[in-house]
């Protein structure tokens, strides 16, 4: 099995560069610290990511600074069998 090296991971916001959370860890699929990661497989409407098939996906970065700062812009969703539909809160991260 051949080793896979992790693409770099940056701030789309700052554009700070990511250190792994395992310090040293050329896995791909090891998250970065100080930071969260966002997937899309894409959005009908978007002119820019709306794929046609369901291999391929979007992954965006963003610091946790730049979260921070802009947790109103952030929707905190609930879902799941015991509630018939999603709810949707601003995100608060004190609040989870
Ligand atoms: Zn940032």
């Amino acid at each position: 099995m051949s080793e896979q090296v992790a693409p770099p991971m940056i701030c789309l916001c700052c554009g700070k560069a990511l250190e792994p959370a395992e310090r040293g860890s050329t896995d791909p699929l090891t998250p970065p610290s100080g930071a969260t990661v966002f997937f899309s497989h894409g959005n009908f409407g978007s002119t820019l990511w709306d794929p046609v098939d369901d291999y391929q996906h979007l992954e965006v970065f963003v610091c946790d600074e730049c979260l921070a700062g802009r947790t109103e812009r952030a929707w905190h969703v609930t879902a799941g069998a015991r509630r018939p539909n999603n709810t949707y809160r601003t995100w608060d991260p004190k609040k989870g």
